[in-house]
């Protein structure tokens, strides 16, 4: 508080908001109700409250303007530019939202008997014929919830077919150094070791350094493509025949399919196994923890071993696959998840399909590229790109540009905030010093980017001109200053306590 500049620590609009306890006064209430009869007995059986529970007493209005006031702190896609970067934060037609809420989607249970959720399973059974043909692939796991869990989901059924090969010593996990910490995570997760492989100068892997590692105990290479510093491999085929070569599966991070949908077919690249991240590429919003989906398209040779349960087309209509005994010729891995998948965002995911098209799939693909490649050469003076040539649906920069202002990565990110944009992302991927990372996906306009290339430019020039101090100082706008990050991180005071409490505890 001490370094605001009004009375109440307001700002014009911008309304200083407590904690709801905070706000509460004893005795206040939002209802009027009589005063309960005295009760004789106990219904508990003597776990009866001995005393009120703390909840915050507060007439409606004050709770209604409380949830109000934080909804409209919330800076999201519906409110501004997003340019977050590996994350593709979309913009979600408010269709799939709908159709995600329609009762006879949203009050399904899974304990319903399979002859009453036919229209359900057949949304699964469609979403997973539209995967496959996207991709090209024979065969999609639904039930992973995350990408991450995706990533574990193939792995599994790689680790299940090697041992079925008599394969099992193959336990070695190559990496690019640029991939997305869940990459390296997950193959751990999964008993395998992890071994990084070096980029080349132009951001892709190194073929040779991939090649040398190769050999009889490699498991799988994992390979996002396009890779995290917005590339595309463009050794891909080499790459795969290289792997294959060596008796090991290719497993593909497929974040990042939202570049190439319509324009590539996965399985035309080698790949065995790729998750799709259904809340970055087929519409549901993320950021905060989900739900999200990842469902895992499969090659015919790693199919048999999906986890279940799966959907199959039966004599008359729908069936679940619930236990091995009932899929012959299939080795399940297992379970991976309870019920069949994250059914709201399966729902999204189709609805989106459906209401773009295969051609506009295609074109929301072209259009993320072209967005990302307009930004890419308007900042191309001002700032430093990391790599030469056009990028796919993000461009990245490093930090080459603030060399010697005294201004950081960091720095840059809040004083963007000050300007009222959310920022791109920061020191990732790890591959290049002090990354700036931008992705700003199919639906903006060119307005919306040409007052982003502005802002960032005007910014550029005022670090160049050495006005270090008033980036050290931003945000100067925001409720809150600059914060202790790390003190944040490290000691979370998650718990509110009254303030007789506090002192009783100090
Ligand atoms: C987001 C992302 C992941 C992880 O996906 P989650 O759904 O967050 O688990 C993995 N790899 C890349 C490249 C990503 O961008």
């Amino acid at each position: 508080m001490a370094d605001t500049l009004t009375v109440s620590g307001n700002r014009a609009l911008m309304i200083e908001e407590p904690l709801i306890f905070e706000l509460g006064h004893p005795g206040r209430v939002g209802v009027d109700l009589p005063a309960p009869a005295p009760v004789d007995f106990d219904r508990l059986g003597g776990c009866r409250r001995s005393e009120p529970a703390a909840l915050p007493d507060l007439a409606e209005p004050q709770a209604v303007r409380h949830y109000t006031r934080l909804s409209q702190k919330n800076y999201g896609i519906d409110t501004g530019f997003y340019p977050l970067g590996s994350c593709t934060m979309k913009h979600n037609p408010r269709l799939a939202e709908k159709m995600a809420r329609l009762p006879g989607f949203a009050d399904v249970h899974p304990f319903q008997p399979v002859g009453t959720i036919q229209g359900a399973l057949e949304v699964i059974d469609s979403l997973a014929g539209w995967l496959k043909a996207l991709t090209g692939m024979p065969a999609v796991a639904m039930t992973p919830a995350a990408g991450a869990h995706g990533e574990w989901c193939g792995l599994m059924a790689i680790r299940a077919c090697l041992e079925a090969r008599g394969q099992g010593h193959r336990r070695r996990v190559l990496v690019p150094e640029s991939a997305h910490g869940t990459n390296p995570a997950s193959a751990a997760m999964c008993g395998f070791s992890v071994d990084s492989i070096p980029a080349k100068d132009d951001g892709r892997v190194d073929l040779a350094a991939l090649t040398a590692k190769l050999g009889d105990d490699v498991a799988c290479l994992m390979l996002t493509n396009p890779n995290t510093c917005g590339l595309f491999e463009s050794e891909i085929i080499a790459i795969a025949g290289a792997v294959h070569g060596a008796g090991a599966f290719f497993y593909c991070d497929g974040a990042n399919f939202n570049a190439i949908v319509g324009r590539v077919r996965i399985a035309d690249l080698g790949i065995d196994a790729m998750h799709i991240n259904l809340h970055k590429t087929f519409s549901t919003p993320h950021g905060g923890g989900g739900p999200g989906a990842g469902p895992t398209v499969l090659s015919a040779e790693l199919a048999p071993f999906a986890p279940l349960p799966f959907v199959v087309h039966g004599t008359d209509g729908f069936r679940l696959i619930e236990h091995a005994h009932d899929a012959p010729g299939h080795q399940p891995f297992g379970r991976i998840k309870g019920y069949h998948g994250q059914f709201g965002v399966f729902v999204r995911a189709l609805a989106y399909i459906m209401s773009m098209g295969a051609d506009g799939l295609r074109q929301a693909s072209s259009d993320a590229v072209l967005n990302a490649n307009y930004l890419l050469a308007r900042l191309n003076d001002a700032l430093s790109p990391s790599f030469a040539g056009p990028c796919m649906h993000e461009c990245l920069f490093d930090d080459r540009f603030l060399k010697d202002t005294g201004v950081t990565t960091l720095d840059f990110a809040k004083a963007l905030i000050d300007e009222g944009y959310h920022p791109m992302t920061m020191y990732f991927p790890l591959v290049v010093h002090g990354a700036l990372l931008m992705e700003p996906t199919e639906t903006e306009s060119r307005e919306t980017l040409d007052a982003f290339v502005a802002v960032v430019r005007a910014l550029a020039a005022k670090a160049k001109a050495g006005q270090a101090e008033e980036f050290k100082q931003a945000p100067r706008f925001t409720p809150r200053r600059r914060l202790d990050e790390t003190l944040a991180a490290r000691t979370p005071i998650l718990r509110w306590r009254p303030p007789a409490d506090r002192q009783a505890a100090e």
